[in-house]
């Protein structure tokens, strides 16, 4: 660790080996489907360089983005890997797909018809189709997918190297979605003999065989985060959220801190004033019930300090947050110690629950204030 890295006030340890063994669990899972991975968003907030390049050596082939600039970003790292943009191709975007040999998922019969008016004048080129089965989101219709399929004059250049499809409710196990969206897909997977074809998200693969078909799009588990509700998490964490004590306060029974005196006092306490706010993706809401947002939560967010958890206190503010260190031993926290936001000690999802939201928007929100520092994979 170098001394910009020592001399940060807030630090992300990125865990790679955390991340290829969590990318190979998936694949494990995945069983006779070949797993990709799912890169958008910074590939989750943690770098594209550094984990496209370790699942591309773990042996993951397939990539999913969201965009078609996140797709020439990603390019470069992963030479010989096949991109996947799920956004799709639309007029004056084309080159870009064409230059850097990127896959449009075509999600419309819009975008359907725009690429096929670009094969005319270039010839075949990969695509993939999209058929929404319940999500109403992006994607053909089933019926307009089994038209296409069964049509007698589609050109023979327009040839997809795969079919997927979303589910809405992989992470409730027991939702009657799942089935239904499962058998839609599989009416599609009839009408498109002998293409490829995708249905499962992380969570999506927990649901069994029959979902995995032959690829299958992991994303929030390989970055260490909660796929499925109710269960408990399987995965390494990959990312761990360090931020610097600034300065250790005394306060007595009774005294009031942070906006809205919304922290109260009822013992005589040591409070760690810490250098990492809600423009540091530590989310206002993880308060608890110091913010009234939603429901109010009795406690907010835990922070992990010399081997204890210690709760957040009052309000996060922009670049600062208190937490309650009174039962550490006196001299056992001074300025300049680091307090684990989440992490090895604290999952990224309990902060999540405690402001509402999921991992994943803690990871993809974290922002340019931390220093990144990458443990190699092996
Ligand atoms: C984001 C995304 C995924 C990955 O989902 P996770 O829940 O992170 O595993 C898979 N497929 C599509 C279409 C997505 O947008």
């Amino acid at each position: 660790m170098d001394d910009i890295f020592s001399a940060a006030s807030n630090r992300l340890i990125i865990d790679l080996s955390a991340l290829a063994d969590n990318w190979r669990m998936m694949a494990k899972i995945s069983g006779k489907a070949r797993a990709a991975a799912v890169l958008k968003a910074d590939a989750y907030g943690i770098g594209f360089e550094p984990a496209s390049e370790t699942l591309y050596g773990a042996g993951a082939r397939d990539f999913f983005v969201a965009s078609v600039e996140e797709g020439v970003a990603l390019r470069p790292y992963v030479p010989e890997g096949r991109i996947f943009i799920l956004a799709g191709m639309w007029p004056g975007n084309e080159k870009h797909f064409f230059d850097n040999d990127l896959v449009p998922v075509i999600n419309s019969e819009e975008q359907l018809a725009f690429f096929m008016s670009t094969l005319s004048e270039r010839g075949d080129y990969p695509c993939a189709l999209h058929v929404d089965t319940g999500m109403n989101r992006l994607g053909l219709t089933p019926q307009e997918a089994l038209a296409l399929a069964n049509d007698p004059v589609r050109p023979a250049s327009f040839s997809p190297v795969l079919v997927m499809s979303h589910l809405a409710c992989a992470d409730d196990q027991a939702h009657p979605l799942n089935r239904r969206q499962l058998d839609a897909f599989r009416t599609i997977a009839d009408a498109f003999d002998g293409v490829e074809m995708s249905l499962a998200n992380s969570a999506g693969v927990h649901l069994g065989p029959d979902f995995h078909f032959d690829l299958t799009r992991p994303g929030i588990a390989v970055y260490g985060g909660e796929a499925v509700n109710d269960m408990p998490n399987p995965m390494k964490p990959v990312v761990t959220a360090e931020a610097r004590i600034l300065q250790i306060r005394t306060v007595k029974s009774g005294d009031t801190a942070s906006y809205g005196a919304s922290a109260q006092f009822s013992r005589d306490s040591r409070v760690a004033v810490v250098a990492v706010g809600y423009a540091d993706g530590y989310h206002r809401s993880v308060s608890g019930g110091g913010v009234t947002l939603r429901q109010a939560r009795p406690s907010g967010a835990y922070g992990f300090l010399h081997g204890q958890k210690v709760p957040h206190l009052g309000r996060v503010t922009m670049d600062l947050s208190l937490f309650d260190v009174t039962d550490l031993p006196e001299n056992g926290v001074r300025a300049g110690d680091y307090i684990e936001l989440f992490g090895e000690n604290i999952a990224i999802d309990d902060v999540a629950r405690a402001g509402g939201t999921i991992g994943y928007e803690m990871l993809t929100s974290l922002g340019q204030r931390y220093d990144r520092a990458y443990v190699p994979a092996e």
